[in-house]
């Protein structure tokens, strides 16, 4: 009986008119009303809320069902409210449970304001992991579960060094910290545009000085760490061609990231082609869209999306089978408070090519109270790892009052 009302419903919707079932508010109308009862929860959505906090964007997605999901957003995120109130025409009413239509509907109406990259994707990504969220606890499964299973049980973590300078009188504390957290990866940032020794604050060339500080760096960080744990490199995308070539070549026991800019697939390819160090790069790109040609040039060696940016979750699974199909592996970038880490962790769980996932929510000194008093679960990250919740959803319940004590006196909140 429920088939032929579906059927029925189905085809009332079509008979809106053939061109509006064709276009995706017909096909969106179409599939609310059609959808399975058999025991698949029928909500639909009756809020959705931005707020603006420590340099994110969290969204709330609220049901006619009390039960709602919760994203986050990071770094690209200015004028993220008004972009995703403006979201709301295509999320109203609707069922949260069909993510890639909502998605898809939203992306592609927004081609005409920037929803190819940059804040759009981002406000979007948001709202897609709190779809995610929402799914998760409607059907009582974790959110891996749903891209596809547990490839794994934790996720590696790397460790933001918090120092890079031998003269750094807090230098062996941090790196003393790294080792006795148990990670067994950490990076360090050695672009310097404030180097004493550079002639020139906007050419991109560093002079012999400036290598030879940036390699000491490295050079210090590697003698202060025992070999179990790696190291990585980041330069920001702040320099040219034969600066990045010449960093390479110096550097080639690590890993270098963005050693020139990524929006120029071809010098980056040449870095890569000039060097046996190994490449990563993709903290700025959006949407698979933004990894097609890095990948198909052979430009990198590893992809470092941030999945709390790049489009979220499903997208996160798609560019990382995109990369797969070209033996590259995934290290993500990530700025995120502990529920996005953990979203992103559910991604990195369910694929098979995750390299290891960045934690950079400041040094290792900043394991801080903000960091592990923000969900209720405390700190997520045990000897350098994290287990991904099988709770529903994220799987974990962020402490909106201890949240709630670090935002700008005026900052507003979730009202429902
Ligand atoms: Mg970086």
């Amino acid at each position: 009986m429920g088939t032929m009302l579906n059927r029925r419903s189905f085809l009332q919707a079509a008979g809106a008119g053939l061109g509006s079932l064709f276009s995706l508010e017909g096909l969106s109308a179409a599939v609310q009303t059609s959808t399975s009862p058999h025991g698949r929860p029928k909500l639909k959505i009756k809020d959705v809320q931005a707020v603006p906090a420590m340099g994110a964007l969290y969204v709330r997605i609220y049901t006619d069902q009390g039960v709602y999901g919760h994203g986050e957003a990071v770094d690209s995120v200015s004028g993220g409210v008004p972009i995703v109130a403006g979201f709301r025409w295509a999320l109203m009413g609707q069922d949260p449970l069909n993510v890639e239509l909502l998605f898809e509907r939203l992306r592609t109406s927004g081609i005409f304001a920037g929803a190819q990259a940059g804040q759009y994707v981002s406000a979007l990504t948001a709202v897609e992991i709190a779809l995610w969220d929402l799914t998760g606890k409607a059907v009582g499964l974790p959110i891996y579960q749903l891209l596809g299973g547990k490839t794994r049980e934790r996720i590696r973590i790397y460790c933001d060094s918090g120092t890079n300078n031998r003269n750094d009188p807090k230098a062996k504390e941090f790196i003393a910290q790294i080792i006795e957290n148990g990670f067994t990866a950490a990076k360090i940032d050695i672009d310097d545009g404030m180097d004493p020794d550079r002639f020139d604050r906007v050419n991109w060339t560093a002079n012999n000085l400036e290598i030879e500080h940036m390699v000491d760096k490295v050079a210090f960080l590697r003698e202060s760490l025992p070999r179990r744990i790696e190291l990585a490199v980041d330069m920001h995308g702040r320099y040219d061609l034969g600066t990045a070539k010449r960093m390479a070549r110096e550097l080639e026991p690590f890993k270098l990231e963005e050693p020139v800019p990524p929006e120029n697939v071809d010098a980056m390819r040449d870095v890569r082609e000039s060097t046996s160090t190994p490449i990563c790069a993709g903290e700025n790109l959006f949407l698979r869209h933004g990894f097609r040609e890095l990948l198909e040039k052979r430009a990198v060696d590893i992809i470092m999306p941030d999945i709390q940016k790049c489009g979220g979750l499903l997208e996160g699974r798609k560019i990382a089978d995109m990369a797969h199909t070209y033996y590259v592996p995934m290290a993500p970038h990530c700025q995120a408070s502990p529920m996005g880490t953990m979203a992103t962790c559910h991604m990195l769980a369910a694929i098979p090519n995750a390299l290891v996932l960045e934690w950079h929510w400041g040094h290792p000194a900043a394991r801080t109270v903000r960091w592990k008093e923000f969900v209720k679960e405390g700190d997520i990250i045990q000897k350098g790892f994290i287990t991904v919740s099988d709770r529903p959803g994220i799987g974990l319940e962020m402490n909106d009052e201890a949240v709630k004590k670090n935002l700008r006196p005026g900052t507003p909140w979730f009202t429902a």
